[in-house]
């Protein structure tokens, strides 16, 4: 068994930024710019922003993060989208999930411009990824991509089963790892809550991606020996073992699952730290464009 370590290999991409944006600099040049608003004080949803903030810094990007109160309006909330959407010296927007129930979570992403929409999920985006055309790629399913990729897991042929459905997630998953791409070409099931037979379907997968947001979902004997596993969920989980007093869990029963595996992400600092890398990607990619 080896591990898919997405700390290292984000790292790695980190690196690859800043030397580009070094190189952007030295030619004249301006720093990319992400900006990022956060509705509420939602603990996860502080920590995301914050690590997304911080690693902006390390790469050398500027980033500005714009504090909203959880009953702030949506309407002030899609006019502070269409003043960033007008800066020219921002590149890149994401306006952190989950947001307030009064506040239409679809209505906040069509409103961001597809030029900004750095976290990939505007329609226009989704549809340019569906033909494969050059779009942002959702974050997280991108950053999986280049995990696979990194690693040389070769996909093609093989059999992909993507347990959850969610659109950030599980659904371009499963598109992407059908594409006629380098890391692509597999035939995908795409499971969900309503798939009555997951574990002989998830026992068949040659690649198994799990995202259900369930901890230790995915038991050993839910998992083919010699697949690759990649485990998006992250759960904060009560712990006495900590001194924050939460420990973070991912999808799948580690330890049961893990010997059974030619390579298994760890959660965490598995597909967590590649979801920035490739949200740093897609702005630096912004930057470019403009
Ligand atoms: P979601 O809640 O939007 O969707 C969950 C999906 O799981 C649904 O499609 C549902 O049909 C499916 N599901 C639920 N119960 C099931 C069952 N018993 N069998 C099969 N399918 C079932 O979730 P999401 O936004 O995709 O997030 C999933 C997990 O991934 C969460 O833990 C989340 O925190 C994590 N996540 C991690 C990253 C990262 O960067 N590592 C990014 C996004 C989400």
């Amino acid at each position: 068994m080896q591990l898919l370590d997405g700390k290292l290999t984000s790292n790695t991409l980190k690196d690859e930024i800043a030397v580009e944006v070094s190189a952007m600099l030295a030619s004249g040049g301006k720093k990319p710019h992400l900006a990022a608003i956060l509705v509420g004080s939602d603990g996860a949803s502080e920590t995301y922003v914050n690590a997304k903030v911080k690693a902006c810094e390390k790469v050398g990007f500027d980033s500005t993060l714009v504090r909203l109160e959880a009953d702030v309006s949506e309407e002030i909330l899609l006019n502070e989208v269409r003043k960033i959407n007008e800066n020219p010296a921002i590149d890149g927007l994401i306006v952190q999930l989950p947001l307030p129930k009064h506040i239409s979570e679809i209505k906040v992403t069509e409103t961001i411009i597809p030029e900004k929409d750095v976290d990939g999920f505007h329609p226009v985006n989704l549809g340019r990824m569906m033909l494969n055309l050059p779009s942002f790629l959702p974050a997280t399913p991108a950053g999986i991509l280049e995990l696979l990729d990194r690693y040389d897991i070769e996909t093609s042929g093989k059999h992909c089963v993507v347990i959850g459905r969610s659109h950030i997630v599980g659904s371009p998953m499963s598109i992407l790892m059908a594409r006629n791409t380098k890391v692509g070409n597999c035939t995908v099931t795409l499971t969900h809550s309503r798939t009555t037979n997951l574990k002989e379907i998830s026992r068949s997968a040659d690649i198994l991606i799990v995202a259900l947001g369930k901890p230790e979902f995915v038991t050993e004997d839910m998992v083919k020996e010699g697949a690759v596993v990649v485990d998006v969920g992250i759960t904060r989980v009560k712990s006495d073992k900590t001194k924050s007093g939460w420990k973070l869990k991912g999808d799948v029963a580690f330890d049961e699952v893990a010997p059974k595996c030619s390579f298994i992400t760890p959660v965490p600092g598995g597909v967590g730290p590649m979801t920035i890398a490739s949200l740093l990607k897609n702005t630096l990619k912004s930057a470019k464009q403009s």
